[in-house]
């Protein structure tokens, strides 16, 4: 879990070790109300705009950077939803943060808050300014923040599981979407003529972070899986913008991205019981079924 939060204390945030992103849901449910592979050159910057928001929680204006509607394409989906855009990855923009008072969330639940939660906040916020909103663009590194300030406050407002679930997923999106790149640089410094001008050390030093980036993402889809399996049963429909086959699905996958297949294969075989009417959904699952086969047989 520890690591999940790591580089917020440069906020002045100090989250536990032991920090249970879910504790509150447990304890009381009821009060819970750059893929720039082209290499055409791509200016991020045409893409973006200034959006005025109202923070929810101190009410006070800031701006923050926004992909204008529409204009970037998706061209595929990794078989954990994630969308992969031709231009950029639109992920990096999802997260505002205010910077008045540091309230940061996913901008789908920004606005959606309660007034108890807005005084869970106010109570137990620590001096943060959140992150600044004044970069004309993003880095993956700046977004990895946010989204690790979004959790941070999730769990502060004691916001529902599948937010927080959620969260986590975008989290570990964020971190391959770091690891893709890496690996793009990767295959740069291996890519030369004579093995003797290979800068080793360079390569050593990108491959450790490659492997990190790797555990990080898996631990941000752990906590993300449990969030969402209880979640479920407990919140209604859609949830994040999910019906039920499409988050059973998603459950399904992430198991098995995590090696848990027992569990993967009971979601599988439940949902193949259902009477499924998006066509891509079912032919998902039928690939995941094969997928778990061929793992487990290799395992
Ligand atoms: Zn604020």
């Amino acid at each position: 879990m520890s690591k999940l939060f790591e580089g917020l204390d440069a906020l002045g945030i100090k989250v536990d070790d032991k920090v249970d992103i879910y504790e509150e849901n447990k304890v009381s449910p009821e009060e819970q109300s750059e893929i720039v592979d082209n290499k055409e050159e791509i200016d991020e910057e045409e893409f973006l705009f200034d959006k005025e928001i109202e923070c929810a929680v101190c009410f006070k204006k800031f701006t923050s950077r926004v992909v204008k509607t529409g204009r970037l394409k998706i061209i595929d989906s990794d078989s954990d939803l994630r969308p992969i855009y031709r231009e950029f990855d639109m992920g990096k923009y999802d997260v505002w943060s205010c910077p008045h008072c540091g309230y940061t969330s996913l901008s789908r639940f920004f606005a959606g808050i309660t007034s108890k939660q807005r005084s869970f906040i106010k109570e137990q916020s620590m001096e943060s300014h959140g992150v600044e909103n004044e970069n004309a663009t993003y880095s993956i590194d700046d977004a990895i923040m946010r989204y690790k300030l979004a959790l941070y406050y999730s769990i502060l407002k004691k916001g529902k599981l599948s937010e927080k679930a959620y969260t986590c997923l975008k989290l570990a999106w964020m971190f391959r979407s770091k690891r893709e790149n890496l690996e793009k640089s990767l295959e740069e410094l291996l890519d030369v003529e004579n093995a003797k001008d290979i800068n080793f050390e360079e390569v050593v030093k990108v491959k450790m972070e490659i492997g990190e980036l790797r555990d990080r993402e898996k631990e941000a889809i752990q906590n993300a899986v449990v969030g969402f399996d209880e979640a479920y049963d407990k919140e209604n429909f859609p949830i994040c913008g999910m019906d039920e086959a499409t988050l059973g699905y998603l459950i399904a996958e992430l198991y098995r991205k995590i090696g848990e297949y027992e569990k993967s294969m009971r979601w599988v075989n439940s949902l193949l019981k259902k009477h499924i009417g998006n066509k891509r959904l079912r032919e998902r699952i039928t690939v995941l079924k094969n997928r778990i086969r061929k793992e487990i047989n290799h395992s």
